[in-house]
C-alpha cells in the first residue's frame, strides 16, 4: 500500500486531496494544527483504518516521528487573507518551516514532494496573463507580504534543495480555488458572497469591484495534483530544463477571468429570492488588480485543463453552504 502525507490535510483543499488519495488506495496521514482546518472536513474518513490525523503544528514537526512516505503534499498554511493576516509571523514561519520539514523528510526517504505554492507569487502582476517565467511584483512590507514572501521563500528553498540535493519536488502555483468544505467564515470572496446571499446580508464588494480573479473548482485542482505526481522524476527534470525554468513549477487555475462585481452578480443570480443587495466597501491594501493563469505548460506536460465552469462550481458550492447555515 502506498503511503502519503498531507500537511494541512484538515483544510479545504487538503481534505479533498486526502479523500482522493484514500479512494485510490493510499494510506494517508494528515498533519494539521486545525488553525483554519477542521475535523468536520475529515468526518467522511472517520473509521477508515487507512486514514490518520496527527494534530500538530508543522513548525514543530520532527522527521524522526514519521516513517517513510511515497508522496508528501505540502499544504499547511492559512490561505485566506483574513486568517493569514491575523497571525502574520505565524503565517510566514509556517510557509518556511513547513516546507523545510517536508524537504527534509522527502530527502531522507527519496519521496516525491508536491508543494502548494500560490498565484500570490506574482503579487500585483504587471504581466497578464501570468506565465510561470514571470517573477512577479510583490511588496515586501505590506499586509499581504507574510503570505506572499513566505511562499516565495518556500519556492526558493525548494529550488535550492533540488539543485543541492536532487530532492524530487514539484511546485503548484494555485490560483483562487473554491468549492465545498471551504470554511463558511473563511473570509475569502466566494464563501463571503455565498454566505451573505444565502442569509440575506449585504454582499460586500471591495473597491469598485473591477479587480479580476480566475476561479478554479477544487476537483480540477485535485486532478492536477494527481497527474503532476504521476510524472517520473526524469520526465520532470527534462521538461523544465528544456524550458529554462529554474525548478519544476506549474500554474494551476481556470483561465476564465471575472471581475469581482460579476462574481457578486452571478452569486445573486444563483440564489433566486435572495434579499441581499450589493454594497461597496474599501479596497484592502495591496489587493491585486487582476489575475489570470497562463496554463500552457500544464496542458503540455499533464494534458490537463480545468473542466468545471464557474456557474456549475458555484452552484455546487452554494448547495454545500446551504448545509452550513
Ligand atoms: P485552508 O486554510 O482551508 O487549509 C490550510 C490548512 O493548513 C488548514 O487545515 C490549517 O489548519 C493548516 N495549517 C495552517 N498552518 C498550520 C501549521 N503551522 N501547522 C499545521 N497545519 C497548519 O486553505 P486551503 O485553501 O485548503 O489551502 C491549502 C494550501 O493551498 C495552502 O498552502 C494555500 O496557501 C494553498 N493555496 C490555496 C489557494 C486557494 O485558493 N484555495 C490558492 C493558492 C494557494
Ligand atoms: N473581496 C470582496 N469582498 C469580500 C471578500 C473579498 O470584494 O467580501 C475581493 C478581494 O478584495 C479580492 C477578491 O475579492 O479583490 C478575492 O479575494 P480573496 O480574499 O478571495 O482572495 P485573494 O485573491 O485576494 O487572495
Amino acid at each position: 500500500m502506498k503511503r502519503a502525507l498531507v500537511t494541512g490535510g484538515a483544510g479545504f483543499l487538503g481534505s479533498h486531496l486526502c479523500a482522493r488519495l484514500l479512494a485510490e488506495g493510499y494510506e494517508v496521514v494528515a498533519l494539521d494544527n486545525l488553525y483554519t482546518g477542521s475535523k468536520d472536513n475529515l468526518a467522511a474518513f472517520a473509521g477508515n483504518s487507512a486514514f490518520s490525523l496527527v494534530e500538530r503544528d508543522v513548525c514543530e514537526a520532527k522527521t524522526d516521528d514519521f516513517g517513510a512516505f511515497d508522496e508528501i503534499y505540502s499544504l499547511a498554511c492559512p490561505a485566506s487573507p483574513v486568517h493569514y493576516q491575523a497571525r502574520p509571523l505565524f503565517t510566514a514561519l509556517t510557509s518556511v518551516k513547513g516546507i523545510l520539514f517536508c524537504l527534509e523528510l522527502a530527502r531522507r526517504d527519496g519521496s516525491k514532494l508536491i508543494h502548494a505554492s500560490t498565484s500570490e507569487i506574482y503579487g500585483d502582476p504587471l504581466v497578464h496573463p501570468q506565465p510561470e517565467s514571470y517573477c512577479g511584483n510583490v511588496n515586501t512590507i505590506g499586509v499581504r507580504s507574510c503570505y506572499d514572501e513566505g511562499k516565495r521563500m518556500a519556492e526558493t528553498l525548494v529550488a535550492d534543495s533540488i539543485r543541492e540535493y536532487g530532492v524530487d519536488v514539484r511546485m503548484v502555483r494555485i490560483f483562487n480555488t473554491y468549492g465545498p468544505r471551504m470554511h463558511p467564515q473563511d473570509g475569502r470572496v466566494i464563501s463571503n458572497f455565498a454566505m451573505q446571499a444565502l442569509t440575506g446580508r449585504d454582499i460586500t464588494v471591495f473597491g469598485d469591484g473591477s479587480q479580476t480573479r480566475s476561479f478554479q473548482y477544487c476537483d480540477d485542482l485535485i486532478e492536477f495534483f494527481r497527474r503532476y505526481a504521476a510524472v517520473g522524476k526524469s520526465g520532470i527534470r527534462e521538461f523544465f530544463a528544456a524550458r529554462k525554468l529554474g525548478a519544476p513549477v506549474l500554474n494551476a487555475g481556470n483561465p476564465a477571468e471575472f471581475t469581482i462585481l460579476e462574481l457578486a452578480q452571478k452569486t445573486l443570480a444563483a440564489i433566486p429570492g435572495s434579499k441581499s443587495k450589493i454594497v461597496m466597501r474599501p479596497l484592502p491594501s495591496d489587493d491585486p488588480k487582476k489575475r489570470k493563469p497562463d496554463i500552457s505548460l500544464a496542458k503540455e506536460l499533464l494534458g490537463w485543463e480545468p473542466e468545471v465552469a464557474l456557474d456549475e462550481g458555484l452552484a455546487k458550492t452554494i448547495d454545500y453552504f446551504k448545509t452550513r447555515i
